[in-house]
């Protein structure tokens, strides 16, 4: 699968076992939430083992981009319950054909269509396309951004890994998360015959569409998103 670089596949396959663990923890901090009443971060008592589930939810590759290959584990995902579905927050195994899923149903058509294409050769190659997440409403862009902000102490390092939601790509449908490894191993090797190209260096499951890679191949990547010009505003 990862053709490439076959010397970080162990790696990665040690992490998709913690993410699926991390999963199950996942629900458990839903349930809990939902009982313990939308807790505002971890202050009340009663959020204490929701947030430490949550924390330890670290790795799971959703929803928002700031959560993954963060160096030492950060975690910005303890409020992830206060905004749900309809805010483009996914189910875990969200797949590209996913239609009732606003996540899904609200990125751009074009961008869709050569998912779920991707997706249906992928599939004959015996690999499955998770979305870890696609649109996102700006109120769910901004509370990962001030998650990002609290936890890496600062706006310039928090803008490495999230957007404002006037930037954003995915809050405007153009932009998808595609998990897991496996996936985006797929997607880097094939991608371009699609017009989907990865686009920054440090976000190798952030997929757009650049039709023109059809013909000519994805354009240079950018170190992180505070490189690419659109996220200067
Ligand atoms: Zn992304």
């Amino acid at each position: 699968m990862t053709r490439s670089e076959p010397a970080r596949t162990t790696t990665r396959r040690i992490r998709i076992r913690r993410i699926r663990v991390a999963g199950l923890l996942v629900v458990i901090a839903a349930i809990a939430a939902a009982l313990g009443d939308q807790l505002p971060a971890s202050s009340s008592p009663t959020a204490s083992s929701s947030s430490t589930a949550a924390s330890r939810s670290e790795h799971r590759r959703a929803p928002g981009d700031a959560e993954r290959s963060v160096p030492g584990g950060a975690t910005v995902s303890e409020r992830r319950g206060a905004l749900g579905e309809a805010d483009g927050a996914v189910p875990d195994g969200t797949t590209v054909y996913d239609d009732e899923i606003p996540g899904v149903a609200n990125l751009d058509p074009a961008l869709l269509g050569a998912l779920r294409q991707a997706a249906t050769d992928a599939a004959d190659d015996g690999v499955e396309f998770v979305v870890d997440s696609g649109w996102r409403s700006p109120e769910y862009q901004e509370q990962l951004l001030q998650e990002a902000v609290s936890e890496y102490g600062s706006e310039e390092e928090a803008a490495r890994w999230v957007a404002t939601p006037d930037t954003s790509a995915h809050v405007s449908g153009h932009a998808v998360d595609i998990g897991p490894s496996g996936a985006a191993a797929w997607l880097s090797e094939h991608g371009a015959e699609y017009g989907l190209c990865q686009i920054y260096s440090n976000e190798p499951w952030h997929y757009e569409l650049r039709p023109e890679a059809i013909d000519h191949g994805c354009p240079p990547m950018y170190a992180d998103p505070t490189h690419d010009p659109r996220m200067r505003q």
